[in-house]
């Protein structure tokens, strides 16, 4: 089974997980960031999971996202153990359970969470 993953094109979000201390990252590694084992397993995530923090940006770091302004950038806990930033509806709070979308920011391709 293939993995989708957004950084490469496709709607999914991959994560990695340590055959060794079975640590769970976000960010492809060729490395295990807490033990050093190489070749981990990279797993499709479910795109579920909760809000940890939350900020609205009302001042756009770029010019093509200040037309977005002003946009939610949240911080979520996956269930699969793995914490990731996205963007997400700005009525999201602090400990909603939310699902992954995908959709065009800017011309490319975000997960974008909404509450479940
Ligand atoms: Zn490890």
């Amino acid at each position: 089974m293939s993995i989708s993953d957004w950084t490469k094109g496709s709607d999914g979000i991959a994560y990695q997980v340590c055959g060794q201390c079975k640590a769970v990252w976000y960010f492809e590694r060729r490395f295990c960031p807490a033990c050093g084992t190489d070749h981990p397993a990279t797993l499709q995530a479910s795109g579920r999971g909760v809000i940890h923090a939350l900020t609205l940006v009302a001042r756009a770091p770029t010019e093509e996202l200040r037309t977005h302004a002003p946009y939610l950038i949240v911080l979520v806990d996956a269930e699969e153990g793995f914490r990731l930033m996205a963007h997400g509806d700005p009525a999201l709070q602090i400990g909603d359970r939310v699902f992954a979308r995908f959709t065009q920011l800017a011309g490319h391709k975000i997960p974008y969470f909404d509450k479940v």
